[in-house]
């Protein structure tokens, strides 16, 4: 039976005062519910709000977009895995496409940030997919197997079995398009063997979500996808009355 991840990523949306009346809303229209869990990444600043909001449900938890790989030191700007933990979060957000691909972080880094969530007790959910051109070329596969050996580079294989995974189309994430059904049974089919060949079978059973322009409308036929464990969402996550109504497809 499956207990599908809703994971909605606010990415740069939602100050504290936002946040507060967007989950009044939101809980106004989410009962609690054992058979699955959702989870917010607001921006790093809006984080505690929501996590004093979710406190007494657990099925609601709050995770981070983005840490730094180092516990501390002299990186002006950043948030360590620690803080973020102390701040509330219980995930974190790992080489997402915008982190990789606006920010330039490279694979090296989320194999050290995967470490450092360990470290810290946060939840990774690592994030990897391909662009309109490596899949125009044929490489998806290949691509994302790729991403996701640096990103637990750094762990052990036993190690990985605590995480999550999400397939995220760089072609797919905020332009409307989205993978078939298909497509994303394809890839997370590839990522499920990798995941088996890098733990000795054990880690076959990590969850892996879908990401990429996903909304009302097509959320039931991916989460209808076998090896679909969820869905990481963005735009369709940043109003709370829809967000509540994807999150109980
Ligand atoms: C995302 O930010 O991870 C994402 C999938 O965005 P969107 O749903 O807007 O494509």
């Amino acid at each position: 039976m499956k207990h599908p991840i809703f994971a909605g990523n606010w990415k740069l949306n939602h100050a504290p005062a936002d946040a507060e009346q967007f989950m009044k809303v939101f809980l106004a229209h989410y009962p609690r519910r054992q058979d699955r869990t959702v989870l917010f990444f607001p921006p790093a600043l809006t984080l505690p709000t929501v996590a004093a909001l979710v406190n007494d449900r657990s099925d609601l938890a709050v995770g981070v977009q983005n840490i730094h790989w180092e516990d501390h030191g002299a990186f002006t700007g950043e948030n360590s895995a620690a803080i973020a933990h102390g701040a509330g979060a219980r995930y974190a957000l790992i080489g997402h496409s915008e982190r990789r691909h606006v920010f330039g972080e490279t694979e090296e880094q989320t194999g050290l940030k995967v470490a450092a969530a360990l470290r810290a007790g946060l939840t990774s959910i690592i994030c990897v997919g391909e662009t309109l051109e490596q899949r125009e070329r044929g490489d998806t596969v290949r691509v994302v197997v790729r991403q996701l050996r640096a990103a637990v580079s750094r762990i052990q294989p036993s190690q990985i079995i605590g995480s999550l995974l999400a397939y995220e189309p760089v072609w797919a994430i905020g332009t409307g398009r989205t993978a078939t059904p298909e497509d994303a049974d394809a890839v997370h089919t590839a990522l499920r063997a990798e995941l088996g060949a890098l733990t000795g079978d054990q880690g076959r059973a990590v969850p892996i979500l879908y990401g990429g322009s996903v909304n009302r409308i097509n959320a039931a036929s991916l989460l209808a996808v076998p090896d679909v464990g969820g869905l990481l969402v963005g735009g369709a996550s940043l109003e709370p009355e829809g967000w509540a109504t994807l999150a109980r497809t």
